[in-house]
């Protein structure tokens, strides 16, 4: 029987969720949430507050055999399946209409081996799991700025962390995969076994099956790092952002920075006087000694008269949670992004700009620098593919109230449509708001094709970025 995204009778769903939990408890362990069950409406939110689904049932593995057997039962019934990881997808491709959610959550565990410099995380665990584990020896895995972030989505669709000129992307530093592919096998990739598919799950997304365990190389970092977090007032946002793209073009690999345009909150840790301003700042992280690091940063903080300025010496683990409270679940959230050829002075006006005539004061204009580790990499030698622009620009449009969202998405389109003639044409997976060809992302999408064909050629794995 198929259940397609749009079948939409009640009963019809209902019969599809019993048959297949009748199929499927056998061989199951974990927990199964129906609709009706407590707990299942909770269950079937995403940290995006704008996606809505209703899907039939909700399956919480515990283990890879728990992964398996719903997997087998899924293709045997031809239910599509949606995979949750962190459920912080900005497009909400962790879940589905009417069909089934395979949700990770509870398959968080991260063993570290400090001695190998290796460290294994569940398919469930976010980058605060494995900062928590990995820093009681001074070691990390570059995963992306914010903690509450599934380590499987961000990684399988590349990963930028405050790391990734040191480093590289957060696939870059993956060793090996536990995956259960679409026939319900189990199987284990890296540069060694099943290389193809190896490739693929660095920057090719979900669409070739569950991963049950990461196996990540680590690299040594803090406990503490320099971080810089400066508040320029926006009048001053031209000299800023230029003075931030001189430093951009001679500092090292070892400093990872961003350009972030919004408005200053109010309150903690905010002076009175600042909140409610727009700003232009620059937070960059050095991932040397402190010392060093301070030294290295201290232009960041003198390029004009900041309304605050929060940079300090840092527990790297404190470092990766800066932005959590800025991304609360729930909220309504529309995020689009564009590799940049360079950010010359028209491209820096037009950010300011668009930052001025934002509808939402939580949105924020972001530039994220590129370059260094990541582009050692050759393009063809993983799945992700574009790594050659010197930034990404991200726009990040954030609110409350559902009134607006159409506003919001306007502006959002909009405003990347008027910073197109600055970029390469290409976009980051991972800051899509909407379901795209992979091809937007610039890797090889015959390669991936073919690959897709050999291990999920029944689509089973489709909310995904097409392939
Ligand atoms: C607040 C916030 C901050 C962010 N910051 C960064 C950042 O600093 N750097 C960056 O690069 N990106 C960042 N992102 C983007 C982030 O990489 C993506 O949103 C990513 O998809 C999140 O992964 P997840 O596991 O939480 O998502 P989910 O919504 O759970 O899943 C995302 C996709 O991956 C698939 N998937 C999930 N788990 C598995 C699995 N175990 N096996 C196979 N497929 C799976 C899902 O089916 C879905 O297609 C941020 C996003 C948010 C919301």
């Amino acid at each position: 029987m198929a259940v397609t995204k749009h079948a939409s009778s009640p009963r019809r769903a209902e019969w599809a969720g019993r048959q297949f939990v009748t199929a499927l408890a056998p061989d199951f362990g974990g927990d199964m949430l129906r609709r009706g069950d407590d707990g299942f409406e909770a269950a079937t939110r995403l940290w995006n507050g704008t996606i809505k689904s209703r899907p039939n049932l909700i399956l919480r593995p515990r283990t890879t055999r728990d992964v398996a057997a719903a997997v087998r039962t899924a293709a045997q019934l031809n239910v599509p399946v949606a995979v949750r990881g962190g459920g912080h997808n900005v497009a909400g491709l962790a879940t589905c209409d009417e069909g089934v959610v395979i949700d990770l959550t509870a398959m968080n565990r991260v063993a570290s081996d400090p001695g190998r410099r290796r460290v294994r995380a569940g398919g469930g665990a976010t980058w605060g799991d494995v900062d928590r584990s990995t820093q009681r020896d001074g070691l990390a895995v570059p995963g992306g700025l914010v903690s509450k972030t599934g380590v499987a989505g961000l990684t399988l669709g590349g990963g930028f962390g405050w790391m990734r000129r040191k480093f590289g992307l957060s696939c870059d530093s993956l060793v090996s995969v536990e995956i259960v592919t679409a026939d319900g096998e189990v199987r284990r990739a890296s540069e060694i076994e099943n290389p193809d598919l190896f490739w693929a799950l660095c920057g090719g997304g979900g669409n070739f099956g569950v991963v049950t365990e990461f196996e990540f190389r680590l690299h040594p970092i803090g406990p503490e790092v320099m971080f810089a977090l400066v508040f320029y007032p926006i009048e001053d946002g031209r000299e800023v952002l230029k003075s931030w793209r001189e430093f951009c073009a001679s500092c090292s690999d070892d400093v990872s920075s961003l350009a972030l345009c919004g408005t200053v909150p109010t309150g903690d840790p905010f002076p009175p006087a600042a909140g409610g301003r727009a700003y232009v700042a620059i937070g960059a992280v050095h991932s040397g000694s402190p010392q060093e690091g301070k030294a290295i940063l201290q232009p960041l903080r003198e390029l004009g008269a900041p309304l605050c300025d929060l940079s300090a010496v840092t527990p790297y683990v404190d470092v990766q949670m800066a932005f959590d409270e800025d991304y609360p679940d729930g909220r309504r959230y529309y995020w689009k992004s564009l590799y940049l050829n360079g950010f010359d002075d028209e491209a820096i006006e037009l950010v300011l700009d668009l930052t001025a005539s934002r509808p939402s004061p939580l949105t924020t204009v972001d530039v994220w620098q590129l370059g260094g580790a990541m582009t050692r990499i050759a393009p063809d030698a993983t799945a992700f593919g574009n790594r050659d622009a010197p930034f990404l620009l991200g726009v990040e449009s954030n609110w409350v109230d559902p009134n607006n969202d159409e506003e919001n998405r306007d502006w959002t389109r909009e405003a990347c449509s008027k910073m197109a003639r600055f970029s390469t044409g290409l976009s980051y997976l991972n800051f899509e708001p909407e379901t795209v060809s992979i091809s937007r992302v610039g890797s090889s999408r015959s390669k991936l094709g073919a690959l897709k064909q050999r291990y999920d050629p029944r689509n089973l794995f489709r909310f995904n970025h097409r392939i």
